[in-house]
């Protein structure tokens, strides 16, 4: 009856009043976080195939809760996103992992996640540029992972951003290839450097040939437009053999390595320079 009904609804206000209470908790925890130094870089090894060289190493969120402990991007990224925190907590990490690459061989690149709204943003490239300055990173190092999220709201702003990177020698790669709507479209308007094919599609490629040879496909693709490409998520040796048979040009992995801290990566690259 009526009662009931009442009582549902007063039951379900104070489940969204417990819930946007939290929300807000967070948002100010990330923000304190982010200013504190919480969100930290982790990185994870991208190599060449065949020959597995490690070449690189994407940067990866982390926040170092001192209560809950090392939490994973899903559980703090899209609050950030949400709230606009996102930009800030990505010059920061930004900034963190051109300081860390300092100590690290020259030749090896760094990627970074640009979310989609910092991407309609007219500064983003001037922002990065400074950060590239202030730590001596040379743009050549530097490669930006974006999403078709990130070109869809504005195609020409977009454009725009896109060609000043890659003016000043940043490379751009098209992040999550293939769960897009329209990713054919975006190929065809912009120019990007590199394609990462999502690990959703590389997960399958041992399953059915099908599927091997929609993989197989999205490799000519991408080299037939002069883009090199990235497998992301490679997680077997018969994955990465059938991989590097088809000519794609990077792996990354469980296989090769897990995102790790810097002090990881360090003691990674020195074992690895040792005769
Ligand atoms: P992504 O950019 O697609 O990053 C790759 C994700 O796949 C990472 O998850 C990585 O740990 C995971 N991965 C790598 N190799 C394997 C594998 O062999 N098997 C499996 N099962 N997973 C693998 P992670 O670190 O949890 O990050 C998730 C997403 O959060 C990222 O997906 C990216 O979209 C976002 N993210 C992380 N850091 C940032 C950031 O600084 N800024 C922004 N905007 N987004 C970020
Ligand atoms: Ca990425
Ligand atoms: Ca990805
Ligand atoms: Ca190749």
């Amino acid at each position: 009856g009526k009662k009931d009904g009442r009582g549902t609804f007063r039951v379900f206000k104070s489940a969204m009043d417990v819930e946007l209470r939290a929300r807000a908790q967070l948002e100010g925890a990330l923000r304190a976080a982010i200013q504190s130094g919480e969100i930290e870089p982790f990185y994870q090894p991208v190599v060449s195939l065949p020959g597995r060289e490690l070449i690189g190493v994407e940067v990866l969120a982390r926040w170092r809760h001192p209560e809950r402990g090392l939490l994973a991007p899903a559980q703090f990224i899209p609050i950030a996103e949400e709230t606009g925190l996102i930009a800030d907590l990505s010059y920061r990490l930004l900034r963190q992992a051109c300081l860390d690459a300092r100590d690290w061989p020259a030749h090896l690149q760094i990627a970074v996640n640009i979310a989609p709204q910092q991407f309609q943003d007219a500064w983003l490239c001037e922002r990065i540029l400074a950060i590239l300055t202030e730590t001596g990173l040379p743009p050549h190092r530097l490669e930006v992972e974006i999403t078709e999220t990130a070109l869809v709201q504005d195609l020409e702003a977009a454009r725009t951003t896109l060609t000043s990177l890659q003016n000043l020698g940043v490379r751009i790669a098209l992040d999550d290839f293939g769960t897009g709507y329209s990713s054919l479209y975006h190929l065809r308007e912009l120019k990007f450097d590199k394609l990462k094919i999502d690990r959703r599609y590389v997960d399958t490629i041992t399953m059915s040939d099908e599927r091997a040879k929609l993989v197989d496909a999205i490799i000519k693709l991408s080299a037939s437009l002069g883009l090199v490409t990235t497998a992301e998520g490679i997680e077997s040796d018969a994955s990465l053999d059938w991989l590097a048979g088809q000519g794609c040009d990077f792996g990354q992995g469980y296989l090769f390595g897990a995102p790790m801290p810097k002090g990881e990566m360090d003691f990674l690259l020195t074992r690895s320079s040792e005769p």
